[in-house]
């Protein structure tokens, strides 16, 4: 087998989405899983809509995403000469010819073909005309009138379309700027594209681009339309169904690895398993799993998998995303080597980075402003309560050995000696500690925590319900700062 060359040709006319990143992915896996080569070409032709800031967010994501590129990236706008030499040879050779029609008569064309029941289509006027370039004039290939195009698509099976229902498509316009179908057909046979997969939204496409590779004398690369991604309603994905740029999956906290593993299942398969490391994907990869129906996007199935990745991590490879995320919420620097014992703690309760940080922020946050809701502590803090959490601070203080069984060990004969159950304590001690009503696991918590944070804490809590004077266990107005 010769070697396998894809593509990936993203428009830089906005962020790279969930559906072109798929089409990467499934690019990228099938070049490397036959030690094959993958091209990145940005398709910037038209020059009105696409921008250097659309490219390099696009080259960002792809980055992120781990879907690096042998070749290019490759401008199309830098090869408008090759679509010239390869429009000219089509034109000496009798294959293409120049066209005046305006687009008033062109639309009148087609109004007349829709009237007698016919495709709208050019109806090959100049066809014959042997015209010159001149201004105002553009040049259509001269397709062939009957027969088929056939092509086998390695997803959908053969494909047939009757030449009659095309026309002869524009390959240069009036500003002598080339189409999409000739630019990509000269750059994939120029580049040796030996595999072409992209969305099915293309597919119609597909027989301009045969015709065009046989009229050209290129052998025909093999083409595989994968089903476009659905929304849960079944309508085609859009910002409807939530973010659509593969940046905004990275703002919000989901790992590259998750996400590829996310869009590799929408529309390829290996058996049942569901989760794969991007190394695993490649060795398994094959296009004969690629399934024909269509992919509904499903946010708690991302979801599912961004946690499922997050929980298998090393604690020192999600310390510096917590860090940065602690840092862009604007809180006090902490050092990594708390962060690597915070992030354990909280693996198996997020499904995403940035619910790792919101998680985190009782750890991170200094003492003194730690927020408390006047509820909570009126709800559970009472005389009884209070007079036991002093005692306990008191026992905390001398505790020799800082450590969870430490700590509950002494927790443990503290209750014994005053015949009280945990669970009078527990909920105080945690919403002083964190704020809240829901942590992990306090005597993990506080170790992590520490005694410095664990006892100012306490005393901070005890001070501030003296402060306002507790009366049959209710606290008074305000516990702010
Ligand atoms: N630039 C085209 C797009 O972004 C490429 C289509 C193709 O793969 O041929 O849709």
């Amino acid at each position: 087998m010769s070697k396998i060359v894809t593509r990936f040709p993203p428009s830089p006319t906005g962020h790279l989405h969930i559906g072109g990143a798929r089409t990467a992915l499934f690019n990228w896996l099938y070049a490397r899983h036959n030690q094959g080569t993958f091209i990145l070409r940005i398709e910037d032709t038209d020059t009105e809509r696409s921008t250097r800031e659309m490219t390099d967010s696009i080259l960002e994501a792809m980055d992120w995403l781990g879907l690096d590129w042998d070749e290019g990236p490759y401008f199309q706008s830098r090869r408008f000469a090759l679509y010239q030499e390869q429009i000219e040879a089509l034109l000496q050779s009798g294959r293409a010819y120049y066209c005046r029609c305006t687009p008033e008569e062109v639309e009148a064309m087609r109004q007349e073909a829709r009237q007698k029941g016919e495709k709208p289509k050019y109806n090959g006027r100049c066809r014959d005309l042997d015209l010159g370039p001149g201004p105002g004039r553009v040049v259509r290939l001269k397709a062939p009138l009957s027969g088929q195009t056939v092509f086998q698509d390695l997803i959908k099976g053969a494909n047939a379309v009757d030449n009659r229902e095309l026309d002869d498509f524009i390959l240069r316009r009036a500003d002598n700027t080339p189409t999409y179908n000739l630019a990509v057909v000269v750059d994939d046979a120029l580049m040796g594209i030996t595999c072409i997969l992209r969305g099915d939204d293309h597919i119609s496409n597909t027989p301009k681009q045969v015709m065009l590779y046989q009229a050209l004398g290129f052998a025909l690369p093999d083409f595989g339309h994968v089903p476009m991604i659905l929304g849960p309603d079944k309508k085609r994905l859009s910002k409807r169904h939530g973010a659509m740029s593969v940046l905004e999956y990275r703002e919000q906290g989901y790992l590259p690895e998750a996400l590829i593993n996310y869009l590799v299942r929408l529309g390829w398969s290996h058996g049942d398993q569901e989760l794969f490391e991007p190394k695993e994907l490649v060795d398994k990869f094959s296009l004969n799993n690629l399934g024909k129906s269509a992919c509904i996007f499903n946010l708690e199935k991302l979801d599912w998998v961004n946690s499922q990745h997050i929980k298998n991590k090393q604690p020192a490879e999600l310390a510096g995303a917590l860090l940065s995320r602690l840092h862009k919420k604007g809180l006090p620097e902490i050092d990594r080597g708390y962060a690597e014992k915070i992030v354990p703690l909280l693996q198996p309760r997020v499904r995403t980075l940035e619910q790792l940080a919101e998680q985190a922020t009782f750890f991170a946050l200094p003492d003194q402003d730690l927020d408390y809701d006047r509820e909570l502590l009126e709800n559970y803090f009472t005389v009884e309560i209070k007079g036991y959490l002093q005692e306990l601070l008191a026992e905390l203080k001398r505790l020799d050995e800082f450590s969870q069984s430490g700590l509950e060990d002494l927790v443990a004969g503290f209750l014994k000696e005053r015949g009280i159950k945990f669970k009078l304590l527990a909920q105080p001690i945690r919403i002083a500690l964190t704020g809240k009503k829901a942590s992990p696991g306090l005597f993990e918590t506080m170790e992590v925590l520490g005694r410095e944070r664990v006892t100012n804490r306490l005393s901070r809590v005890l001070e501030m319900l003296d402060a306002n004077r507790i009366s049959s266990g209710k606290v008074g107005d305000s516990y702010g700062i």
